[in-house]
Protein backbone atom coordinates (compact mmCIF):
# COMPACT_ATOMS: atom_id res chain seq x y z
CA UNK A 1 0.00 0.00 0.00
CA UNK A 2 2.57 2.31 0.43
CA UNK A 3 5.27 1.56 -1.61
CA UNK A 4 5.01 4.60 -4.00
CA UNK A 5 5.69 6.56 -0.96
CA UNK A 6 8.74 4.46 -0.09
CA UNK A 7 10.25 4.73 -3.25
CA UNK A 8 9.61 8.00 -3.09
CA UNK A 9 11.60 8.36 0.48
CA UNK A 10 14.20 6.23 -1.54
CA UNK A 11 15.31 7.69 -4.23
CA UNK A 12 15.53 11.13 -2.16
CA UNK A 13 18.44 9.60 0.02
CA UNK A 14 19.97 8.41 -2.95
CA UNK A 15 18.33 4.74 -3.67
CA UNK A 16 18.87 3.94 -7.35
CA UNK A 17 16.21 1.76 -8.60
CA UNK A 18 16.54 -1.22 -11.39
CA UNK A 19 12.86 -2.27 -12.03
CA UNK A 20 8.83 -1.00 -11.28
CA UNK A 21 8.33 -3.77 -9.10
CA UNK A 22 7.91 -2.59 -5.76
CA UNK A 23 9.11 -5.92 -4.56
CA UNK A 24 12.69 -3.98 -5.13
CA UNK A 25 11.33 -1.15 -2.50
CA UNK A 26 11.59 -4.43 0.13
CA UNK A 27 15.20 -4.96 -0.94
CA UNK A 28 16.28 -1.11 -1.14
CA UNK A 29 14.40 -0.84 2.33
CA UNK A 30 17.14 -3.94 3.47
CA UNK A 31 20.36 -2.75 2.17
CA UNK A 32 19.19 0.96 3.93
CA UNK A 33 18.79 -0.72 7.15
CA UNK A 34 20.87 0.37 10.44
CA UNK A 35 20.70 -2.63 11.82
CA UNK A 36 23.38 -5.57 11.74
CA UNK A 37 21.72 -8.99 10.83
CA UNK A 38 20.61 -9.52 8.07
CA UNK A 39 17.29 -10.98 10.02
CA UNK A 40 17.43 -7.54 11.90
CA UNK A 41 17.63 -5.45 8.41
CA UNK A 42 14.50 -7.65 6.71
CA UNK A 43 12.69 -7.45 9.95
CA UNK A 44 12.80 -3.42 10.08
CA UNK A 45 12.23 -3.91 6.18
CA UNK A 46 9.08 -5.61 6.80
CA UNK A 47 7.62 -3.36 9.59
CA UNK A 48 7.62 -0.60 7.28
CA UNK A 49 5.58 -2.44 4.28
CA UNK A 50 1.73 -1.62 4.89
CA UNK A 51 -0.66 -4.16 2.91
CA UNK A 52 -0.07 -7.79 1.39
CA UNK A 53 3.02 -9.57 0.86
CA UNK A 54 4.46 -13.55 0.87
CA UNK A 55 7.98 -13.20 0.26
CA UNK A 56 11.02 -15.94 -0.22
CA UNK A 57 14.62 -14.92 0.54
CA UNK A 58 17.82 -16.40 -0.78
CA UNK A 59 21.33 -15.41 0.56
CA UNK A 60 24.16 -17.84 0.35
CA UNK A 61 23.42 -20.28 3.15
CA UNK A 62 19.95 -19.66 3.98
CA UNK A 63 16.24 -19.42 2.59
CA UNK A 64 13.53 -17.02 4.65
CA UNK A 65 10.08 -17.32 4.21
CA UNK A 66 8.04 -14.02 4.68
CA UNK A 67 3.93 -13.30 5.24
CA UNK A 68 2.36 -10.35 6.22
CA UNK A 69 0.97 -10.25 9.58
CA UNK A 70 -2.72 -10.09 8.04
CA UNK A 71 -2.27 -12.49 5.63
CA UNK A 72 -3.92 -11.37 2.97
CA UNK A 73 -1.89 -14.22 -0.24
CA UNK A 74 -1.13 -17.62 0.88
CA UNK A 75 2.54 -19.47 1.68
CA UNK A 76 2.94 -22.99 2.34
CA UNK A 77 5.92 -24.85 4.09
CA UNK A 78 6.46 -28.31 2.88
CA UNK A 79 9.03 -31.19 3.10
CA UNK A 80 10.29 -33.13 0.35
CA UNK A 81 9.56 -36.73 0.58
CA UNK A 82 12.58 -38.58 -1.90
CA UNK A 83 15.88 -37.97 -3.67
CA UNK A 84 19.14 -36.53 -1.97
CA UNK A 85 17.28 -33.21 -0.32
CA UNK A 86 14.70 -36.18 1.42
CA UNK A 87 13.55 -34.01 4.38
CA UNK A 88 14.57 -30.60 2.76
CA UNK A 89 11.96 -27.52 3.15
CA UNK A 90 10.24 -25.95 0.33
CA UNK A 91 8.06 -22.88 0.24
CA UNK A 92 5.31 -22.56 -2.22
CA UNK A 93 2.19 -20.07 -2.81
CA UNK A 94 0.10 -22.82 -3.82
CA UNK A 95 -0.03 -26.56 -2.18
CA UNK A 96 -0.26 -27.67 -5.91
CA UNK A 97 3.53 -26.73 -6.48
CA UNK A 98 4.38 -29.45 -3.76
CA UNK A 99 2.20 -32.12 -5.74
CA UNK A 100 4.65 -31.47 -8.89
CA UNK A 101 7.94 -32.19 -6.65
CA UNK A 102 6.43 -34.49 -4.46
CA UNK A 103 6.81 -32.98 -1.33
CA UNK A 104 4.71 -33.22 1.71
CA UNK A 105 2.36 -30.62 2.43
CA UNK A 106 3.44 -29.29 6.45
CA UNK A 107 1.80 -26.18 7.26
CA UNK A 108 1.07 -22.49 6.16
CA UNK A 109 3.62 -19.79 6.60
CA UNK A 110 1.35 -17.83 9.49
CA UNK A 111 0.26 -14.47 8.97
CA UNK A 112 3.29 -12.25 9.98
CA UNK A 113 5.73 -15.45 10.56
CA UNK A 114 9.07 -15.28 9.03
CA UNK A 115 10.41 -18.51 8.79
CA UNK A 116 14.47 -19.32 8.60
CA UNK A 117 16.20 -22.26 7.07
CA UNK A 118 19.88 -23.35 6.79
CA UNK A 119 21.80 -25.43 7.92
CA UNK A 120 20.88 -25.66 11.45
CA UNK A 121 17.29 -26.23 10.51
CA UNK A 122 14.19 -23.62 10.67
CA UNK A 123 13.42 -21.49 13.09
CA UNK A 124 10.26 -19.12 13.36
CA UNK A 125 9.88 -15.82 14.30
CA UNK A 126 7.20 -13.23 14.92
CA UNK A 127 8.53 -10.41 15.59
CA UNK A 128 5.32 -8.06 14.44
CA UNK A 129 2.18 -7.02 16.63
CA UNK A 130 -0.75 -9.24 15.89
CA UNK A 131 -3.51 -8.38 13.41
CA UNK A 132 -6.65 -9.16 12.23
CA UNK A 133 -6.14 -11.35 9.47
CA UNK A 134 -7.33 -10.60 6.44
CA UNK A 135 -6.97 -13.78 3.35
CA UNK A 136 -7.79 -13.26 0.53
CA UNK A 137 -11.28 -15.04 -0.25
CA UNK A 138 -10.70 -14.38 -4.21
CA UNK A 139 -8.04 -17.02 -4.07
CA UNK A 140 -11.03 -19.27 -3.84
CA UNK A 141 -13.20 -18.28 -6.63
CA UNK A 142 -10.55 -17.27 -9.45
CA UNK A 143 -6.41 -16.99 -8.57
CA UNK A 144 -5.43 -20.59 -7.12
CA UNK A 145 -5.31 -23.28 -9.07
CA UNK A 146 -8.60 -26.06 -7.94
CA UNK A 147 -5.44 -28.62 -7.02
CA UNK A 148 -4.74 -26.28 -4.74
CA UNK A 149 -5.67 -26.62 -1.09
CA UNK A 150 -6.10 -23.21 0.46
CA UNK A 151 -6.83 -22.19 4.33
CA UNK A 152 -7.42 -25.94 4.90
CA UNK A 153 -10.07 -26.65 2.28
CA UNK A 154 -9.16 -27.88 -1.28
CA UNK A 155 -10.00 -25.32 -3.88
CA UNK A 156 -12.07 -27.44 -6.59
CA UNK A 157 -14.33 -28.28 -3.93
CA UNK A 158 -15.18 -24.75 -2.58
CA UNK A 159 -16.15 -23.81 -6.43
CA UNK A 160 -18.17 -26.63 -6.83
CA UNK A 161 -19.94 -25.59 -3.84
CA UNK A 162 -20.11 -21.98 -4.91
CA UNK A 163 -22.05 -23.22 -8.02
CA UNK A 164 -24.41 -25.04 -5.81
CA UNK A 165 -25.14 -21.78 -3.49
CA UNK A 166 -25.30 -20.17 -6.90
CA UNK A 167 -28.22 -22.59 -8.22
CA UNK A 168 -30.00 -22.20 -4.86
CA UNK A 169 -29.95 -18.51 -4.92
CA UNK A 170 -30.84 -18.09 -8.98
CA UNK A 171 -31.98 -21.37 -10.57
CA UNK A 172 -33.67 -20.26 -13.93
CA UNK A 173 -35.78 -22.95 -15.90
CA UNK A 174 -33.30 -24.16 -18.98
CA UNK A 175 -31.99 -27.15 -20.73
CA UNK A 176 -28.20 -27.29 -19.65
CA UNK A 177 -25.41 -25.87 -17.66
CA UNK A 178 -22.39 -25.05 -19.70
CA UNK A 179 -19.00 -23.49 -18.12
CA UNK A 180 -17.21 -20.51 -19.04
CA UNK A 181 -13.64 -22.54 -19.12
CA UNK A 182 -11.84 -22.98 -17.31
CA UNK A 183 -12.30 -21.41 -14.17
CA UNK A 184 -16.24 -21.67 -14.72
CA UNK A 185 -15.93 -25.51 -14.78
CA UNK A 186 -15.96 -26.50 -10.93
CA UNK A 187 -19.07 -23.98 -10.36
CA UNK A 188 -20.67 -24.89 -13.11
CA UNK A 189 -20.44 -28.67 -11.88
CA UNK A 190 -21.77 -27.75 -8.83
CA UNK A 191 -24.46 -25.43 -10.67
CA UNK A 192 -25.57 -28.47 -12.66
CA UNK A 193 -25.52 -30.66 -9.36
CA UNK A 194 -27.73 -28.49 -7.66
CA UNK A 195 -30.38 -27.47 -10.13
CA UNK A 196 -30.63 -31.30 -11.62
CA UNK A 197 -29.70 -29.76 -15.09
CA UNK A 198 -27.52 -31.85 -17.54
CA UNK A 199 -23.50 -30.34 -17.74
CA UNK A 200 -22.62 -29.97 -21.29
CA UNK A 201 -19.13 -28.08 -22.60
CA UNK A 202 -20.83 -26.20 -24.96
CA UNK A 203 -17.44 -23.53 -25.20
CA UNK A 204 -14.39 -24.99 -25.71
CA UNK A 205 -11.42 -23.50 -25.10
CA UNK A 206 -7.93 -23.12 -26.91
CA UNK A 207 -5.15 -24.41 -24.71
CA UNK A 208 -2.40 -23.16 -27.27
CA UNK A 209 -3.16 -19.26 -26.04
CA UNK A 210 -2.40 -17.70 -23.18
CA UNK A 211 -5.07 -15.64 -20.70
CA UNK A 212 -6.92 -12.29 -22.12
CA UNK A 213 -6.57 -10.82 -18.25
CA UNK A 214 -2.96 -10.33 -18.36
CA UNK A 215 -3.25 -8.68 -22.45
CA UNK A 216 -2.72 -4.63 -22.00
CA UNK A 217 -4.69 -3.55 -24.91
CA UNK A 218 -8.46 -3.33 -25.45
CA UNK A 219 -8.05 -4.22 -29.36
CA UNK A 220 -5.47 -7.62 -28.37
CA UNK A 221 -7.80 -8.46 -25.97
CA UNK A 222 -10.97 -8.43 -27.97
CA UNK A 223 -9.32 -11.06 -30.94
CA UNK A 224 -7.62 -12.97 -27.86
CA UNK A 225 -11.70 -14.45 -26.32
CA UNK A 226 -11.86 -15.33 -30.11
CA UNK A 227 -8.93 -17.54 -30.24
CA UNK A 228 -9.38 -18.80 -26.94
CA UNK A 229 -12.73 -20.12 -26.94
CA UNK A 230 -15.33 -21.25 -29.70
CA UNK A 231 -18.81 -22.36 -29.32
CA UNK A 232 -20.65 -25.71 -30.18
CA UNK A 233 -23.56 -25.40 -32.32
CA UNK A 234 -24.12 -29.41 -31.98
CA UNK A 235 -24.80 -28.57 -28.06
CA UNK A 236 -26.03 -25.35 -28.14
CA UNK A 237 -28.75 -25.35 -30.97
CA UNK A 238 -31.81 -24.15 -29.87
CA UNK A 239 -31.65 -24.69 -26.23
CA UNK A 240 -31.78 -22.73 -23.46
CA UNK A 241 -28.88 -22.17 -21.58
CA UNK A 242 -27.30 -21.43 -18.41
CA UNK A 243 -23.28 -19.91 -18.47
CA UNK A 244 -21.73 -20.29 -15.42
CA UNK A 245 -18.64 -17.75 -15.14
CA UNK A 246 -16.46 -16.65 -11.92
CA UNK A 247 -16.31 -13.29 -12.57
CA UNK A 248 -16.95 -10.20 -14.62
CA UNK A 249 -14.56 -7.66 -14.82
CA UNK A 250 -14.73 -5.23 -18.00
CA UNK A 251 -17.79 -6.97 -19.04
CA UNK A 252 -16.96 -7.41 -22.45
CA UNK A 253 -15.47 -10.84 -22.47
CA UNK A 254 -18.85 -11.71 -21.20
CA UNK A 255 -20.82 -10.38 -23.70
CA UNK A 256 -18.63 -11.49 -26.74
CA UNK A 257 -19.41 -15.01 -25.29
CA UNK A 258 -23.19 -14.60 -25.13
CA UNK A 259 -23.05 -13.34 -28.86
CA UNK A 260 -21.08 -16.61 -29.65
CA UNK A 261 -23.01 -19.00 -28.04
CA UNK A 262 -26.15 -16.96 -30.06
CA UNK A 263 -24.42 -17.46 -32.78
CA UNK A 264 -24.08 -20.70 -32.39
CA UNK A 265 -27.79 -21.45 -32.18
CA UNK A 266 -28.85 -20.91 -28.05
CA UNK A 267 -32.11 -19.95 -27.89
CA UNK A 268 -31.61 -18.12 -24.19
CA UNK A 269 -28.45 -17.48 -22.32
CA UNK A 270 -28.51 -16.81 -18.61
CA UNK A 271 -25.31 -15.81 -16.92
CA UNK A 272 -24.39 -16.65 -13.31
CA UNK A 273 -21.38 -15.52 -11.57
CA UNK A 274 -20.08 -17.60 -8.74
CA UNK A 275 -19.14 -14.22 -7.08
CA UNK A 276 -20.57 -11.01 -5.78
CA UNK A 277 -19.98 -7.75 -8.31
CA UNK A 278 -16.10 -6.81 -8.43
CA UNK A 279 -17.12 -3.12 -7.67
CA UNK A 280 -13.15 -2.47 -6.54
CA UNK A 281 -9.90 -2.86 -7.18
CA UNK A 282 -7.75 -4.72 -5.24
CA UNK A 283 -4.45 -3.32 -3.17
CA UNK A 284 -3.22 -6.63 -2.18
CA UNK A 285 -0.79 -7.91 -4.47
CA UNK A 286 -3.37 -8.47 -7.74
CA UNK A 287 -3.12 -6.54 -10.72
CA UNK A 288 -6.60 -5.99 -11.24
CA UNK A 289 -7.93 -2.97 -13.39
CA UNK A 290 -8.73 0.23 -12.06
CA UNK A 291 -11.96 1.09 -10.25
CA UNK A 292 -13.04 2.87 -13.30
CA UNK A 293 -12.90 -0.46 -15.50
CA UNK A 294 -14.72 -2.48 -13.46
CA UNK A 295 -18.44 -2.70 -14.96
CA UNK A 296 -19.87 -3.47 -11.11
CA UNK A 297 -18.19 -0.36 -9.75
CA UNK A 298 -20.71 2.07 -11.81
CA UNK A 299 -23.70 -0.36 -13.20
CA UNK A 300 -26.28 -2.10 -11.86
CA UNK A 301 -27.13 -5.86 -11.97
CA UNK A 302 -29.98 -4.69 -14.35
CA UNK A 303 -27.55 -2.30 -16.48
CA UNK A 304 -24.39 -4.94 -16.93
CA UNK A 305 -27.43 -7.78 -17.81
CA UNK A 306 -28.18 -5.31 -20.95
CA UNK A 307 -24.63 -4.40 -21.76
CA UNK A 308 -23.64 -8.05 -21.97
CA UNK A 309 -26.96 -9.16 -23.65
CA UNK A 310 -27.99 -11.88 -21.57
CA UNK A 311 -31.60 -12.85 -21.28
CA UNK A 312 -30.79 -12.97 -17.45
CA UNK A 313 -28.28 -12.21 -15.34
CA UNK A 314 -27.49 -13.00 -11.01
CA UNK A 315 -24.47 -13.15 -9.11
CA UNK A 316 -23.73 -15.23 -5.95
CA UNK A 317 -24.45 -12.91 -2.70
CA UNK A 318 -22.07 -12.14 -0.49
CA UNK A 319 -23.48 -14.52 2.40
CA UNK A 320 -23.68 -17.25 -0.17
CA UNK A 321 -19.64 -16.65 -1.10
CA UNK A 322 -18.92 -17.90 2.86
CA UNK A 323 -21.30 -20.76 2.80
CA UNK A 324 -18.66 -23.35 2.84
CA UNK A 325 -17.40 -21.31 5.80
CA UNK A 326 -20.76 -21.83 7.90
CA UNK A 327 -21.34 -18.17 7.27
CA UNK A 328 -18.13 -17.01 9.08
CA UNK A 329 -16.65 -14.03 7.57
CA UNK A 330 -13.99 -13.43 10.31
CA UNK A 331 -10.49 -13.60 8.99
CA UNK A 332 -11.04 -12.39 5.27
CA UNK A 333 -10.82 -9.89 2.96
CA UNK A 334 -13.25 -9.49 0.45
CA UNK A 335 -13.14 -5.70 -0.34
CA UNK A 336 -13.62 -5.91 -4.17
CA UNK A 337 -16.63 -7.12 -3.65
CA UNK A 338 -17.92 -5.10 -0.54
CA UNK A 339 -15.81 -1.92 -0.53
CA UNK A 340 -14.56 -2.62 3.21
CA UNK A 341 -10.67 -2.47 2.95
CA UNK A 342 -9.11 -3.64 5.84
CA UNK A 343 -5.93 -1.56 5.26
CA UNK A 344 -6.57 1.79 3.82
CA UNK A 345 -4.07 4.64 2.54
CA UNK A 346 -3.45 6.95 5.20
CA UNK A 347 -6.23 9.56 5.35
CA UNK A 348 -3.13 12.20 5.00
CA UNK A 349 -2.35 12.16 1.71
CA UNK A 350 -4.34 9.64 1.01
CA UNK A 351 -4.89 10.94 -2.91
CA UNK A 352 -1.28 11.49 -3.39
CA UNK A 353 -0.70 7.78 -2.00
CA UNK A 354 -3.15 6.25 -3.84
CA UNK A 355 -1.44 8.33 -7.15
CA UNK A 356 2.34 7.07 -7.00
CA UNK A 357 0.46 3.55 -5.74
CA UNK A 358 -1.47 3.48 -8.96
CA UNK A 359 1.45 5.41 -11.27
CA UNK A 360 3.56 1.77 -9.88
CA UNK A 361 1.04 -0.40 -11.25
CA UNK A 362 0.70 1.09 -14.22
CA UNK A 363 4.86 1.43 -15.37
S1 LIG B 1 -9.39 -6.91 -2.43
FE1 LIG B 1 -10.25 -8.80 -3.37
S2 LIG B 1 -8.56 -9.72 -4.55
FE2 LIG B 1 -7.67 -8.22 -3.09
S3 LIG B 1 -7.12 -9.38 -1.27
FE3 LIG B 1 -9.18 -8.57 -0.91
S4 LIG B 1 -10.58 -10.19 -1.68
FE4 LIG B 1 -8.54 -10.62 -2.49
Amino acid sequence: MNAGVLREELEASGSIFQSTSDTEVIIHLIATSRERTLMGRIVEALSRVRGAYSLLFLTLDRMIAARDPMGFRPLVLGRLKRGRERGGYVVASETCALDLIEAEYVREVEPGEILTFGLDGMQSLKPFPPAPHAKCIFEYIYFSRPDSSLYGRNVYQVRKELGRQLARESWVAADLVTPVPDSGVPAAIGYAEESGLPLEFGLIRNHYVGRTFIEPQQSIRHFGVKIKLNAMREVLNGKRVVVVDDSIVRGTTSRKIIRMLRDAGAKEVHMRISSPPTIGPCYYGIDTPTRGELIASSSSVEEIRKFIEADSLAYLSREGMYIFLDGKTQGFCDACFSGNYPVHFDDEGHTHQLHLFEALQER
